[in-house]
């Protein structure tokens, strides 16, 4: 399906409203029934129908088509959070005495669920280095119902192979899910090597303006309605109309946004590679990236997000450098319109501080939408103080 047709017409049936090119916000919770027969086919399939907006809106019904469409996938389910898309994926599919393989250091509330949830429920998970598919192999048992990936990661960028560990996940009736965050499906389509259920952020990219919190699940219309009815209806985690219209509206410019941010990065990177204050870049598409072959096969882009590993021995001077920056804020989360930077330091006390190990000296970069030239000045003026 043409990219642009999803974007711009796909699920948009405007003389439903007036002709009006932009969707209404359908702000209502609730929604009539001319006949019995009619409320009862909503009852049956709540999905696909509109009865009450916790579950269906026809606003976020204009988001979730195109989002699905974006995916290659048969459905999706837009959340209030990426963290809600994760756990309701998640618990609707394991019970008691089921085993999960993750990909060790998932995305923050992704282990927080498998660790601190989870076991409660005698749901455990197994950690393991997603970059070589034999510790999949060896961790798989058959209890295990779900291997769970996120690739590539965002400080370090280990990638897995998905064609191959969706390969071995059906062999063993197991479902895989991914976090596809950091790519977006515009570089990175997870069903097209096989993999079971998709998620992202919305946060992120999709929203691209830092005005909204949204996840995205994409999969096969069987187990999204597994989800939706076990989860999502029970959660009430279904993201709101006016959110929908946020991300809607987001989404009409993700490409040229993509676009944009992948030639400042390629730009602000050749300036970071050869300053001597760098010690070092984490890109997955940078040449010296460990699995850069693998980034190559899977993803077709990357950008704006990367990691810096700084050339200094003081907690001190990596605070001086980064509040020296004008036009990078300190701040989490990324794929908006302003550019960030989150130095490792920043969340350990100056005492904890041990140069000796390379993670405490990196920062995580984000290059959002202002010009190249714009945020070198800004680099090379902070870094001079490093
Ligand atoms: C931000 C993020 C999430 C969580 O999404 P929220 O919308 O913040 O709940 C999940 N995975 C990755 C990789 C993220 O960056």
């Amino acid at each position: 399906m043409d990219i642009s047709y999803i974007l711009n017409e796909l699920g948009e049936d405007r003389e439903l409203y007036f002709n009006a090119v932009a969707p209404p916000i359908m702000q209502t919770s609730n929604f009539a029934f001319k006949s019995f027969a009619d409320l009862r086919n909503a009852f049956a399939d709540e999905k696909s129908t509109f009865l009450y907006s916790r579950g269906t809106n026809p606003t976020v019904d204009i988001l979730q088509k195109k989002l699905a469409a974006l995916d290659g996938a048969e459905d999706s389910i837009v959340f209030n959070s990426g963290s809600s898309a994760i756990f309701c994926s998640v618990l609707a599919l394991v019970k008691s005495g089921d085993h999960i393989i993750s990909v060790q250091k998932p995305y923050t509330w992704a282990y927080r669920m498998f660790d601190n949830i989870l076991p409660r429920f005698g749901v455990s998970t197994t950690y393991v280095d997603g970059t070589d598919l034999a510790n999949f192999e060896q961790a798989i048992r058959p209890e295990t119902r779900i291997i769970y990936l996120e690739t590539p990661n965002t400080l370090t960028y280990e990638l897995q192979d998905l064609e191959a560990v969706a390969q071995l996940a059906k062999k063993h009736n197991t479902v895989t899910i991914v976090d596809n965050s950091y790519c977006t499906p515009l570089y990175q389509k997870p069903h097209a090597f096989g993999i079971d259920l998709s998620l992202q952020s919305a946060t992120k990219y999709i929203g691209g303006h830092s005005d909204t919190v949204a996840g995205v699940l994409t999969g096969s219309r069987e187990l999204l309605q597994k989800i939706f009815s076990e989860q999502a209806l029970n959660t009430g985690s279904v993201t709101t109309p006016f959110n929908a219209w946020l991300l809607l509206r987001g989404l009409r410019t993700l490409p040229m946004r993509l676009e944009r941010i992948t030639q400042t990065t390629h730009t602000v990177l050749a300036f970071l590679k050869s300053h001597p204050k760098i010690e070092r870049i984490i890109f997955p598409l940078d040449e010296d990236f460990p699995q850069l072959e693998l980034a190559k096969r899977q993803m077709s882009g990357a950008c704006g997000l990367f990691t810096i590993v700084l050339k200094t021995d003081s907690h001190e001077r990596i605070e001086k450098f980064t509040y020296a920056l004008k036009h990078f804020l300190v701040a989490v989360s990324w794929g908006g319109h302003e550019s960030l930077i989150l130095p490792q330091a920043a969340g350990m006390e100056p005492a904890a501080f041990d140069a000796t190990q390379e993670r405490h000296r990196m920062a995580r970069v984000y290059v959002g939408l202002e010009d190249a030239d714009y945020l070198i000045k800004d680099l090379n003026q902070a870094l001079s103080l490093l």
